[in-house]
């Protein structure tokens, strides 16, 4: 096999439609696949267009990579620890390998900052914790919803699950200066309990009830507004461009502020939905396309 031009880090749904659209480009890819995406947890998405049954998220990963491999993507089990430059080239450690390629995609992804709940993960992967009001605030219609938030952003989840439900608490668990607006979460009639959590009583490892200062609510739905962590570190080492958020800052054709480095899907800021994760993809799969044919002095290569 000759050596990878490509290098994608990430083998999420970012990532795999990068490596179907560079494969259909005729292009040698390698797809680090440091395991578990974001998508691995999706129990079952509603809103992945295309499926009106819904489909799960191993489901959609299956065939995502299915179709990777069948453009000659390389994917394999792997960390890439570091990204260095060396003259034109970019090179990746990857479990202690090296490897340089012409220019690296980053699909990387964001990690979940969960509450601390007894069976969280487990909670997630069956819905009765849930994390993505925009994926699943459908499903929510008309229930008791609790949202746990130490910050504004709890605020704003709450303030948009009033678009589902009139029964909506605020669980403010941070410091009390971290939420400003409680008055508008009066005016939207959502209920605001500025404590921390005491207890959590389960049935069939399923939330049934949440406590805090002697007191137990049952709810239908818990949405953890926690927030979460961009995994931009091998960007931000090479000297990218980060947002406020941490998240990095490309332009209208994916590219970072680093030469030869592009990035897609949750890492990016964005309203971190599949969706958006192959958009971009396929934006920034085309434009390393383009990018490698001008570098080999096609002129007319856009
Ligand atoms: C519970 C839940 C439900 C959701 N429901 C929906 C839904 O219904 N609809 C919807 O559109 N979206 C939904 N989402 C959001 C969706 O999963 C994400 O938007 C999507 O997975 C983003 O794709 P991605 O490729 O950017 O990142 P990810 O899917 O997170 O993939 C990133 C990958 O990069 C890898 N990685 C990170 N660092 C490295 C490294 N250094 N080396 C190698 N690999 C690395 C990670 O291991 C991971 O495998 C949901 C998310 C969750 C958690």
């Amino acid at each position: 096999m000759s050596p990878p031009e490509i290098l994608i880090v990430g083998a999420g749904p970012a990532g795999l439609t990068a490596a179907t659209y560079l494969g259909r480009f005729r292009r040698n890819v390698r797809v680090a696949d440091g395991g578990e995406p974001r998508a691995c947890w999706i129990p079952l998405s509603h809103n992945m267009p295309g499926f009106p049954a819904g489909i799960g998220g191993p489901a959609i990963l299956e065939r995502m990579r299915e179709q990777a491999r069948e453009y000659g993507a390389d994917i394999r089990p792997g960390r890439v620890e570091r990204l260095m430059r060396d003259a034109d080239a970019l090179v990746a450690v990857i479990d202690g390998e090296r490897i340089a390629v012409r220019a690296v995609l980053l699909a990387t992804g964001v990690v979940d900052h969960h509450p601390d709940l007894p069976g969280v993960e487990r909670a997630v992967q069956r819905a009765l914790v849930r994390i993505c009001p925009i994926c699943d605030g459908y499903e929510a219609t008309g229930k008791a919803v609790a949202i746990l938030g130490d910050s504004d952003k709890g605020a704003r989840e709450a303030a948009f699950m009033r678009t589902y439900s009139d029964r909506v608490t605020l669980i403010h668990v941070g410091p009390p200066e971290h939420l400003t607006q409680v008055d508008e979460m009066a005016r939207l009639g959502i209920e605001v309990v500025a404590a921390p959590l005491e207890g959590v009583q389960l049935q069939d490892d399923r939330v049934t009830a949440l406590d805090w200062g002697g007191q137990s609510r049952a709810f239908d739905l818990i949405y953890s507004a926690l927030g979460t962590s961009p995994n931009a570190e091998l960007a931000r080492d090479l000297g990218a461009r980060l947002a406020d958020d941490g998240r990095l800052e490309v332009d209208l054709h994916q590219a970072t502020s680093v030469p030869g480095l592009w990035a897609a899907g949750d890492v990016v800021r964005g309203l971190n939905q599949i969706a958006v994760a192959t958009a971009e993809a396929a934006v920034a799969a085309t434009d390393i396309h383009n990018t490698l044919r001008r570098a080999d002095g096609w002129t007319v290569a856009d």
